[in-house]
């Protein structure tokens, strides 16, 4: 495979066009790729050389994007570092970095520039990204120049590809979701808007007004956008719905405001998108990318190999074995289910806690929800529940009026919840209805807690229904807006 270096690429075909649009400005292909060769001079003067690894601690940004492109112009690996890491929590991590980025680079004075590449080898490690770690601790995945090149390849195959494109960013750099837009939009020339983190306000308006063509979000940010106002924006083609489960009530949700969600299901192992739906579509998470073959163990996990897939994840039967689980519908479509590390075994029946989480989500006064076992003298497991409710604001603000998850709708007919108890905001998050062990529960969020459990019945099988719920302000989730089910237990 021959392949052009991506930034000096776009930079020849689309000089003046934007790369980069962030709160302190656009930064044209030309411009950004002068700040690319500054950085790569600034590293070169620093002893980076071809092969080496650059920790890049810097919040997202031109001069984070500059360097990034300045290490792949020296034949260097970039290695992302959540900012928000705390000096012990990088150290690991850094260990085997050539140098640590955490200012902007600037041309050194007098040096002269170093070699930098036109071509890119195809089998060079381009990116170590550490994956999420809500099972086993985060571990680091090499991702090669090609991987990124199929990438990209199978992502525009799959949603299509404008040049006028504008990919809304709101995601950390040092997550497969967030860096995969910054490589893919310079492999194909086209403009990403980067927030430096999601503020709802602030996406929903860039949506509105900034030409944004594409966006990435997870489940909580596409429910906060939606209840920010952003039905209908005016050039969205697809919102990629991924890192998580789409709740179906979240999906209907989209699907009426007329938002063009599509869902994913990648991992950073698999240099992201693994399989997607149709815009619009949301309801599965679609077929798998060109490139891409999906296929399930007798235990239903889901199994994933092809040109995306970094080398270092693959078994000995040479599939990346996801630690997920799933299912096909009669086109093809995947449809996750689950973790295999998360599911009950409660009396000896097994429950996947992403469906009793839908269930409870579909709920209107339930905002979040996190189900998960806890160890039971009788059942081996309980099943138990903590569930966030819906603000009092939400039913206030004008775009959660026209949601059907208001207070009023809160009480369905014979609901035993008082009155209060979704409205009143005193009422809606109880002092001492929390997490925390031995707490007393009041009364109205023991009636609502039974309201839960009974919604549940009506819909599940016995042995799914939460033995107990309670109730939290949010839950815990990662930088990419992944649950955090352990820190529940
Ligand atoms: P990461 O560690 O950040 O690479 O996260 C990858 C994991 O996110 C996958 O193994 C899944 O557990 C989860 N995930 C990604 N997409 C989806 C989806 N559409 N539905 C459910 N879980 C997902
Ligand atoms: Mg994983």
């Amino acid at each position: 495979m021959h392949l052009d270096a991506w930034l000096p690429r776009a930079a020849a075909l689309r000089p003046d066009h934007p790369a980069l649009v962030t709160a302190a400005g656009t930064t044209t292909y030309a411009q950004l790729h002068a700040a690319a060769s500054a950085a790569a001079a600034a590293l070169a003067a620093r002893g980076v050389g071809p092969g080496d690894r650059v920790a890049l601690a810097l919040p997202p940004g031109e001069p984070f994007v500059a360097a990034l492109h300045g290490s792949l112009l020296l034949g260097a690996a970039v290695l992302p570092i959540d900012t928000r890491l705390s000096p012990a929590e990088r150290e690991p991590r850094t260990a085997g970095a050539a140098v640590l980025v955490d200012e902007p680079l600037a041309r050194p004075a007098g040096a002269s520039d170093p070699p930098l590449r036109e071509r890119l080898d195809p089998g060079a490690v381009a990116t170590v990204l550490y994956t999420s770690g809500t099972t086993a601790a985060p571990k680091p995945v090499e991702l090669t120049v090609a991987n990124w090149q199929w990438n990209a390849l199978g992502s525009a195959l799959a949603l299509g590809l404008d040049p006028a494109d504008r990919w809304l960013c709101t995601l950390p750099l040092s997550h497969v979701g967030g860096l995969s837009i910054l490589l893919r939009s310079a492999i194909y020339g086209t403009t990403v808007v980067l927030h430096e983190r999601f503020e709802a306000e602030r996406a929903a308006h860039a949506l509105q007004h900034d030409g944004v063509t594409l966006v990435s979000l997870v489940a909580t940010t596409l429910q906060r956008v939606l209840d920010a106002g952003a039905e209908h924006p005016p050039h969205l083609r697809v919102a990629l719905i991924g890192g998580g489960p789409l709740a179906p009530a979240l999906a209907a949700r989209a699907r009426a405001a007329g938002f063009p969600a599509a869902q994913t299901y990648g991992m950073t192992e698999a240099c992201s998108q693994v399989t997607t739906s149709l815009a619009g579509e949301p309801e599965t998470a679609g077929r798998p990318l060109t490139g891409q073959q999906v296929e399930l163990a007798p235990d239903g996990e889901i199994l994933v190999r092809g040109e995306t897939v970094a080398r270092g994840a693959l078994a000995a039967d040479d599939w990346l074995h996801t630690g997920d689980l799933g299912a096909l519908d009669a086109r093809g479509r995947l449809i996750v289910t689950g973790r295999k590390a998360d599911t009950i075994v409660s009396g000896g029946e097994n429950v996947a806690p992403q469906e009793v989480e839908a269930v409870l989500l579909a709920h209107p006064a339930v905002a979040d929800a996190a189900v998960h076992g806890v160890p039971d003298a009788e059942w081996g497991e309980a099943v138990v529940a903590t569930v966030v409710l819906r603000a009092p604001a939400d039913g206030a603000s004008p775009a959660g009026a026209r949601t059907p998850h208001t207070a009023a709708a809160a009480a369905p007919p014979g609901a035993t919840t008082p009155p209060g108890a979704t409205t009143s905001p005193g009422a809606t998050t109880p002092p001492g209805a929390t997490t925390s062990p031995g707490a007393t529960t009041p009364p109205a969020a023991d009636a609502l807690a039974a309201e839960l459990r009974a919604h549940v019945a009506a819909r599940l099988a016995r042995f799914k229904v939460p033995k107990r719920i309670a109730f939290a302000d949010s839950l815990p989730r990662t930088a990419s807006g992944k649950l955090l089910r352990r820190a529940l237990r």
